[in-house]
């Protein structure tokens, strides 16, 4: 058992390459026709980027948790977005973690060798929202298939994926049933089922997300698609939403160093009054809080990760991570836009357009009240508030 983690320096040095080749210019276009970023895609899929959590039997690189935090971070860092494909690694533990002997045979190595696509995560619904035990959509059985009826919203990158991690309801709810029973998690084969009951809409968005809202309209799913037990879905899913939580803080302490980066140099070299900006204290200080603040997300980061990779099921320490490093990165975002006056909003500084990508860390995928009644719930002993 280690007391640290490994930071993985030749991984960033690599994926730090890798993005340097995907220069604003690149993300600048595609923002403008909100068009999904295939050639990144497809160059990190190439290098193995986003199988890293797959075992090395099933033709992964078989690396722990840190090693995706190290380059989904360093992908922000460089300005790059990871909101593209981020999901194929927190997705992967569902799979990982629940699914059979068959299936894992079955899906990874394909996906490993990047001929598969797991990138779509149907959770959220239109009326549910964060209550997630509430969902309505209906997966009923019969004979060797689910019968899938209902309607997901936000589920990203659903028309750049082959594979969505699906939850659904198989058992409705009846009285004195507890609320999260009777819910499981099916994959679903989109490139069978799109036009055969499945329907994607993309849904335009402040920022390039390719998300999109789903629907089922009998959709037929093998019953040999169903991860793990039915019924056990929403522990499933609950159960990998630590790492989400720590990937997605890992990417925001990687957009608030893109953002600090970007504030100091300018601070250092834009001359005003006769002097550098930066020489003055009401330009350094809010740019040197946003760095110590960054700082602090960081560390809390390599806290949850020391923790997870311990074998822990670190659910205060990956809350607060995703919570510290989001806040910490739309800090940076503002002081970033702040410290360039007039020319932080113009688009060929690309800090416009990544203070609009890193604003979404705020709620999804699980918004900031929600880690605070976590907090409050489960660390400080408070009453449940909902
Ligand atoms: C661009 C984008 C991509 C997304 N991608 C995916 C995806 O791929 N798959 C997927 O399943 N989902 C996805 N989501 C959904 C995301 O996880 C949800 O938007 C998020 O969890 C919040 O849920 P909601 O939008 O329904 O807000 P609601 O649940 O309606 O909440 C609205 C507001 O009320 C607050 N609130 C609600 N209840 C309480 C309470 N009890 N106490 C205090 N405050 C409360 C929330 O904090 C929030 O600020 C995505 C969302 C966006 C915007």
């Amino acid at each position: 058992m280690s007391d640290t983690i490994e930071t993985y320096p030749e991984i960033r040095e690599a994926v730090g390459r890798l993005c340097a080749r995907f220069p604003g210019s690149y993300w600048r276009e595609l923002d403008r026709d909100m068009a999904y970023p295939q050639a990144f895609v497809d160059a990190l899929t190439e290098a193995g980027w986003l199988s890293v959590l797959i075992p090395e039997d099933y033709g992964g690189a078989g690396l722990p948790l840190s090693a995706a935090a190290a380059v989904l971070e360093e992908m922000q860092r460089a300005g790059c977005n990871g909101g593209a494909c981020h999901a194929q690694m927190y997705t992967m533990g569902t799979l990982l973690r629940h699914g059979s002997e068959a299936q894992k045979q079955r899906y990874l190595p394909e996906i490993a060798a990047g001929r598969l696509r797991l990138q779509a995560f149907g959770v959220t619904e239109p009326t549910s929202g964060t209550d997630t035990a509430a969902l309505k959509t209906m997966a009923r059985r019969e004979g060797d298939h689910f019968i899938v009826n209902g309607q997901k919203i936000w589920t990203s990158r659903a028309e750049h994926s082959d594979l969505m991690l699906l939850l659904a309801r198989t058992t409705p709810q009846t009285e004195g049933m507890k609320r999260t029973a009777g819910l499981s998690v099916l994959l679903v084969d989109m490139r069978e089922a799109r036009g055969n009951g499945l329907t994607i809409r993309p849904i335009r968005t402040m920022m390039n997300h390719a998300t999109t809202e789903v629907f089922f309209d009998n959709l037929r799913v093998p019953a040999e698609n169903l991860i793990g037990e039915e019924g056990r879905g929403f522990r499933y899913i609950l159960s990998g939403m630590n790492a989400e939580r720590i990937l997605i803080a890992a990417e925001c302490v990687g957009d608030a160093k893109w953002f600090l980066d970007k504030a100091a140099g300018y601070a250092r070299e834009r001359v005003v009054f006769g002097r550098a900006i930066g020489q003055n204290q009401g330009v350094q200080f809010p740019i040197a809080k946003a760095y110590a603040n960054m700082r602090a997300a960081e560390l809390m980061v390599h806290e949850a990760l020391r923790l997870y990779e311990r074998g822990d099921n670190p659910g205060a320490e990956a809350n607060m991570a995703k919570m510290l490093a989001a806040d910490a990165a739309f800090e940076a975002a503002n002081v970033c836009i702040q410290t360039h006056g007039g020319f932080g909003f113009a688009e060929e500084y690309d800090i416009e357009r990544k203070f609009r990508e890193t604003r979404l860390y705020q709620v999804a995928p699980i918004s900031t009240n929600l880690i605070l009644s976590y907090l409050a719930e489960h660390v400080l002993g408070l009453p449940r508030s909902y």
